[in-house]
């Protein structure tokens, strides 16, 4: 097998986890290229809820400030079940709440790297391992080879990483969600809370950035798989519109002038959290964090911040335990051997923190958008009061110190 190059760090996907992958490495000193299929960085999604771990997150990447400026707090969500005339108000957390465009996180992150750490339009096809050394070996769809000595997989919800290691195939959720931005010129008027309505069966939750611009999601049932789904913006703003028609005219108007550039359609999908808790997320010296590894349903708004926290536990275990000064005093050497007890160390210090995650997104969105029987819905409400009491608990969580 002929190798092309030949690169100590590779990570193959240049969305958020990846790229704050690359960012928590080059913060401890330590060089990586992220390999990106698209021709420019993507921030599909309109914007992300960051809730207090997902801001220590930041913090430890130094880009907690920066990306404050940029959205209001909201700390209270109020749900609304309009056909049974119910409405509910909880707390999202005790701490900082705010939601932020994804394209500025996806800036944030980059603009820290060292010029030439993303590489996109590079396709990661399937990953082989070569037979002397058993370093993993990419096969790019250029017709490329490179052979890494760590090979993190941050390629999101269909994985090439996550297939390489056997991790279990996706479920599918039975509903899909339309995400969007709308911009009142004069201003919104809203106050800076999540509001969630539920009504025949869809779910539209809409949370303020800032006085002008609102982050919109719907989650609706009964759309087709991925084949059949639209597209293009004018056809998913179009089938939004008419499985909302019912909502109040506030609603449906945001809709209709929402920013057609943001809009985007996901089927919703997430790996079993009983799957996390038994499944190999390392094969040599090849491992996955993220979507790649614990995609979940939206229902917690935790995936993203999850994705943050693995950046920099995956960080600090290589820096720690893989690498040493050169003796030459030119930076840091990279232990092949060490580094894959690292990624073992990583993988043991996330996986609790994501069948957690991953449980309580499970049992929220069967509750919120599912359709349970009567018998089913008891034991969630049970499992929910007896292992998840607390119900800010995940939100507490820190990462620790990069
Ligand atoms: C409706 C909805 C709402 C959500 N709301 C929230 C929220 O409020 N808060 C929150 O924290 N999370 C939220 N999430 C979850 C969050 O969006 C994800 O967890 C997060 O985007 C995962 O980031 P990632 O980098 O792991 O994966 P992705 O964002 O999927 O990035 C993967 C990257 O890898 C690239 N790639 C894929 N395959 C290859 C390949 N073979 N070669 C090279 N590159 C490749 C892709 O192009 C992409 O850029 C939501 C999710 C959904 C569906």
């Amino acid at each position: 097998m002929t190798t092309s190059e030949e690169i100590d760090i590779v990570i193959v996907g240049g969305g958020i986890c990846g790229l704050a992958t690359a960012l928590a490495l080059h913060r401890k000193g330590i060089g990586s290229i992220v390999l990106e299929r698209s021709e420019t960085l993507r921030a599909t999604g309109a914007a992300i809820g960051v809730l207090p771990n997902g801001w220590r997150a930041l913090h430890q990447l130094g880009l907690d400030s920066t990306l404050r400026s940029t959205a209001i707090p909201f700390q209270r969500a109020l749900d609304i079940w309009v056909d049974k005339g119910v409405v509910r108000e909880t707390y999202m957390s005790e701490g900082e709440a705010r939601c932020i465009k994804r394209s500025d996180l996806i800036e944030a992150l980059a603009n820290e790297l060292p010029s030439g750490t993303v590489r996109s339009g590079f396709q990661v096809l399937s990953v082989d391992v070569e037979k002397l050394s058993s370093n993993p070996v990419l096969q790019l769809s250029d017709g490329s080879l490179i052979k890494t000595k760590v090979l993190i997989g941050c390629d999101g919800a269909n994985s090439v990483i996550a297939k390489f290691l056997s991790l279990t195939p996706l479920k599918l959720f039975s509903k899909c969600a339309v995400r969007g931005l709308t911009i009142y010129p004069n201003g919104h008027g809203f106050s800076p809370e999540f509001l969630r309505i539920r009504k025949d069966n869809h779910l539209v939750g809409r949370i303020p950035m800032d006085e002008k611009t609102v982050y919109w999601f719907t989650v609706m049932a009964g759309t087709q798989r991925d084949s059949g789904m639209p597209k293009d913006p004018i056809s998913i703003r179009a089938l939004t519109l008419s499985l909302t028609a019912g909502f109040s005219t506030e609603i449906v108007e945001m809709i209709q002038n929402s920013d057609l550039d943001s809009l985007s359609l996901t089927h919703l999908r997430y790996r079993a959290p009983w799957s996390l808790l038994l499944g190999n997320s390392r094969k040599g010296a090849v491992t996955v964090a993220g979507d790649a590894w614990h995609v979940m349903g939206p229902f917690l708004g935790q995936g993203g911040s999850a994705a943050l926290e693995d950046a920099v536990v995956l960080a600090r275990c290589l820096s720690k335990k893989a690498y040493r000064p050169h003796s030459n005093g030119s930076g840091l050497l990279l232990s092949e051997h060490k580094a894959r007890e690292a990624l073992d160390e990583y993988v043991k210090e996330r996986r609790l923190r994501i069948v957690h995650l991953s449980s309580l997104t499970y049992l929220r969105g069967l509750l919120l958008v599912g359709d349970p029987s009567l018998l089913l819905r008891f034991m969630c409400i049970i499992i929910l009061f007896v292992v998840f009491r607390d119900p800010l608990k995940h939100t507490r969580y820190d990462c620790g110190e990069l």
